[in-house]
């Protein structure tokens, strides 16, 4: 499963977002693979394409791909260090694939800020410093175990101990370890170092209610936008409590809604959609009469492998596929004028999925 982890300093709006998050959010019993716990929300990923394919279909049921967000609740200055919930805060972070860190852009002189005054800037780098501070200790520690292996003149132990002096004086200067360019070997080893500032990031700016058409004005929210931008990292504008009131609407309610505030999409729609693209994942349909489906994989992921997210009978027994891609099948109006102008590829093992694509699977059992 892939999660992300929802991250900020107290009285921003976590809770605000998350209980949107799970009003909002799927049975989890409808996704197997998603845990049952209260700190993890189920979304479901809205996509236009796979509409259109129920449109086309016409089948009997409709299931797109979800991914959990898990709220990461109690972190403080000094959590590094213990305080607050200091090492199980570290502990859940540890355990999700990415981070979206929200950050207060709102004024409400009721709602008190734990520095004092509203500043995302000061509120991200507070939290960037904690997760710099564990990482700079595991990465200590590591090296002071491959320190003493270096005697055995192995070249694996070499290259290692070479990466975490890299990540040492990435940390040490108070920069995080996806800021350093690794090579390809590096990234390998990377793997087995879990380093918490690795995790891609997304940041997400809560502005009050009145803003959310409108956050030209808003500094705080333009600050954090040029911090991202030399991050390379996106930024989502919400508003958390508006957020929460269009989680407890569906259907049409929910477009008349976003229709009166002005805005074409939630807020946590949009975030959503972010949220899968940082974790750098793609979608892939399944379209019979019976189902019409997302499949979420991770981009790059060939054919064999694709068709294990459905079942690992269908890895196994692996064939072929037969392919189309999404845009192909829709100029060419259904499946049946897909074949006749003889648009269905087969694709062997080595085959790379697309985002986007229709795929059929042909395996032995
Ligand atoms: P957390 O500590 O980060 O989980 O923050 P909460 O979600 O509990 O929010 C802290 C306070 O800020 C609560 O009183 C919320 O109602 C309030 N709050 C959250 N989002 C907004 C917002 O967009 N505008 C305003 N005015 N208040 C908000």
């Amino acid at each position: 499963p892939h999660s992300v982890g929802i991250v900020g300093l107290p009285n921003v709006g976590k809770s605000t977002l998350f209980n949107a998050i799970t009003q909002a959010g799927a049975e989890s019993a409808n996704y197997p693979f998603c845990t049952i716990d209260p700190n993890v929300g189920v979304v479901q990923v809205p996509d236009e394409r796979l509409t259109k394919l129920t449109e086309l279909v016409k089948p009997k049921s409709v299931v797109p791909t979800a991914f959990e967000f898990v709220d990461i609740a109690g972190l403080v200055k000094g959590a590094s260090r213990g305080e607050g919930l200091g090492n199980k805060f570290l502990a859940n972070i540890r355990e999700v694939d990415a981070i979206a860190h929200v950050v207060r852009c709102f004024e409400d002189e009721n709602i008190t800020h734990v520095a004092g005054k509203v500043d995302p800037i000061s509120d991200i780098e507070t939290i960037n410093l904690e997760l710099i501070l564990a990482d700079l200790e595991s990465v200590e520690k590591r090296l002071d175990r491959v320190k003493k292996m270096l005697k055995t003149q192995d070249k694996k132990v070499k290259e290692e101990y070479d990466l975490l002096e890299k990540l040492h004086e990435a940390l040490a200067n108070e920069k995080p370890a996806r800021s350093v360019e690794l090579t390809k070997e590096e990234q390998v080893i990377m793997k087995t170092i879990h380093l918490l500032t690795q995790k891609p990031v997304l940041y997400v700016t809560n502005v009050s209610e009145d803003e959310i058409t409108d956050f030209t004005n808003n500094q705080y929210v333009k600050r954090v936008v040029d911090l991202a931008e030399a991050e390379g990292a996106e930024v989502v504008v919400i508003s958390a409590k508006v957020e929460s009131e269009i989680a407890e609407l569906d259907g049409e309610d929910k477009e008349m809604f976003l229709e009166e505030l002005g805005i074409q999409e939630s807020g946590l729609d949009q975030l959503i959609k972010a949220a899968y693209r940082l974790l750098g994942l793609d979608t892939y349909f399944t379209a019979g009469e019976q189902e019409v489906r997302a499949w979420t994989i991770r981009r790059g992921t060939k054919a064999p492998q694709a068709a294990g997210v459905i079942h690992t009978d269908f890895e196994r027994g692996f064939i072929r596929a037969e392919v189309i891609h999404f845009d192909e099948l829709m100029s060419a109006g259904s499946m049946v004028a897909a074949k006749e102008k003889g648009l269905l590829r087969l694709e062997g093992k080595e085959y790379v999925v697309k985002d986007g694509d229709v795929m059929h699977f042909r395996f032995n059992v």
